[in-house]
């Protein structure tokens, strides 16, 4: 409805009240187009594992930023069959749920302490439904999540957590090394980091620079308003050198190709486990 620029600008006119308001009526909005889309999209082409709807399509959603292609950058840009109606999960959110399922026991009766950081909202809805589980899901801005938190300053002792998910997060935070390490001295010897983000295929090299700092120079350079880099190949070094060791998975290692069509998950998106070796090194 409104620029970027134009957004800001009303931020400083409109008493906090009236924001909280337009922030209400626009996630009310948001509820009463899903709730259209969901009369209007019966069907059973696609299947939502969360809702467990089926639908004749998803929603569209990302950008198509020409950074995004030039890259070929995974998990960002703009995908035609994305957002459920029945619940507003995402193609990667959904992935992610495949993962959890098949490769973490975060579902058995065994209990796990797990940090959840900027929560996807379907993937918190049922992981708080786990009652052996100690949950905690946090975030930088203050009601985003149960728990404010920055990740470059983990308020929690070493080795506390069996299973991170830190998903779409890193590609915003300046000093993402730090970050990293944070996440690497809060993981149990033996537990995993699951630690997704925006991963460009045609980049050797990390493409970053402190210095753009506008949020439309932003969103040219590294494709989102918000985003501080678009990770090349190297991403699996700098985790490296946090201490993790890596595996990657893909949807084709979870699911077969019908079921990855059905929920429209993205074939090539890649999901990097960091793990913590027994020896904590
Ligand atoms: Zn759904």
């Amino acid at each position: 409805m409104f620029s970027r620029r134009q957004k800001e600008w009303l931020k400083k006119l409109i008493p906090p009240t009236a924001l909280t308001l337009y922030h209400h009526l626009q996630r009310l909005f948001y509820k009463v187009k899903l709730a259209y889309y969901r009369i209007t999209l019966r069907g059973n082409t696609y299947y939502c594992p969360f809702c467990k709807n089926t639908f004749s399509r998803f929603l569209p959603d990302g950008k198509n930023l020409p950074v995004l292609n030039q890259y070929r950058v995974i998990g960002g840009g703009y995908r035609t069959n994305c957002i459920c109606p029945g619940c507003g999960s995402k193609d990667r959110e959904r992935l992610l749920y495949c993962y959890l399922k098949q490769k973490t026991g975060i579902f058995s009766e065994k209990p796990l302490h797990v940090l959840h950081i900027a929560p996807e909202a379907n993937l918190k809805k049922v992981l708080k439904q786990h009652p052996q589980l100690n949950y905690i899901n946090a975030d930088l801005n203050p009601g985003a999540a149960d728990v404010q938190m920055d990740i470059t300053d983990i308020p929690y002792s070493d080795a506390f957590f069996d299973i991170i998910l830190c998903n779409h997060v890193l590609e915003h935070i300046p000093n993402d090394g730090l970050a990293m390490r944070q996440l690497y001295r809060v993981l149990k010897p033996g537990g995993q980091a699951i630690l997704q983000v925006p991963f460009a295929e045609a980049l050797e090299h990390t493409i970053e620079n402190p210095a753009i700092t506008h949020p439309a120079d932003r969103e040219t350079q590294f494709g989102q308003f918000d985003h501080v880099r678009i990770y090349g190949h190297d991403y699996l070094n700098r985790l490296q050198n946090a201490g993790f060791t890596i595996a990657v998975f893909t949807a084709a290692n979870l699911q077969n190709e019908i079921d990855i069509k059905k929920m429209s998950l993205i074939e090539n998106e890649k999901i990097f486990v960091g793990y913590k070796n027994s020896s904590g090194g």
